[in-house]
């Protein structure tokens, strides 16, 4: 296939670009709910798709079992967060992390009102903030992404900064199902580039999650 299409540059609509300013300025200390909503979305992509394999049971391919992998490579500085969930296609990539249809976010601001970012830091715990609190700890959040039952994936990658770009890419480059978000931690993500961290995080936050959750230590 080919995959030579230039990178599509979009916009974030208005009140993401004001979300995602107050999440990059934010003084809020407890920075590690990004995690527990990475995987809180792992994990409803793993439930969202093993709802549609009740009509057709083919979505799941030989690969049933649904599952999160957490990989951590302090090396690199990056934070990788994988399911093989439901996945997302170029459009659903586009509506999903560049627009703020969702209740949870809506309500979000419509608490935060105006311009007041300290007010707005009490607020960050309280409301489930979703993929944005990613931009807390990373300066570039690349979501790599292929359907059940495609044959075509997509790259969706922001610095959070106003804009983010999709394009077509390789499906080696993507999860054989499901979703990779990688997180390129910035300077000052406190300790995220230890797994020792990552785990205790993992544990503390997320052990409700219904699907097992792997850890890997190192370069993926
Ligand atoms: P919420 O989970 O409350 O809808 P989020 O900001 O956490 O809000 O996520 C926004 C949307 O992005 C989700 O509703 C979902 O459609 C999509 N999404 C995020 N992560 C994933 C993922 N790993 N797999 C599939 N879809 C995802
Ligand atoms: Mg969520």
């Amino acid at each position: 296939m080919t995959t030579d299409a230039a990178p599509q540059t979009r916009s974030f609509e208005a009140d993401v670009a004001k979300l995602l300013h107050l999440m990059v300025h934010s003084v809020y200390s407890e920075k590690d709910v990004f995690l527990r909503e990475l995987v809180s979305n792992a994990a409803d992509a793993c439930e969202k798709l093993r709802y549609e394999a009740l009509q057709q049971p083919q979505l799941f391919g030989d690969d049933a079992q649904a599952r999160i992998t957490v990989t951590v490579d302090s090396e690199s500085r990056r934070l990788l967060v994988e399911d093989n969930g439901i996945g997302m296609s170029e459009s659903d990539l586009a509506e999903a992390l560049g627009t703020i249809a969702r209740s949870g976010t809506k309500a979000f601001m419509d608490r935060l009102g105006s311009d007041k970012e300290v007010e707005g830091n009490q607020f960050i715990g309280q409301f489930g903030v979703g993929f944005y609190s990613a931009f807390m700890v990373a300066d570039r959040v690349d979501v790599a992404s292929r359907c059940a039952g495609a044959d075509t994936a997509a790259l969706w990658s922001s610095d959070g900064l106003g804009t983010y770009t999709i394009e077509p890419i390789d499906p080696s480059e993507a999860p054989a199902r499901g979703t990779r978000v990688t997180l390129h931690l910035k300077e000052d993500a406190g300790g995220f580039t230890q797994a020792s961290l990552i785990e205790r995080t993992i544990r503390d936050q997320s052990g409700h999650v219904p699907v097992p959750i792997f850890l890997k230590d190192g370069p993926d």
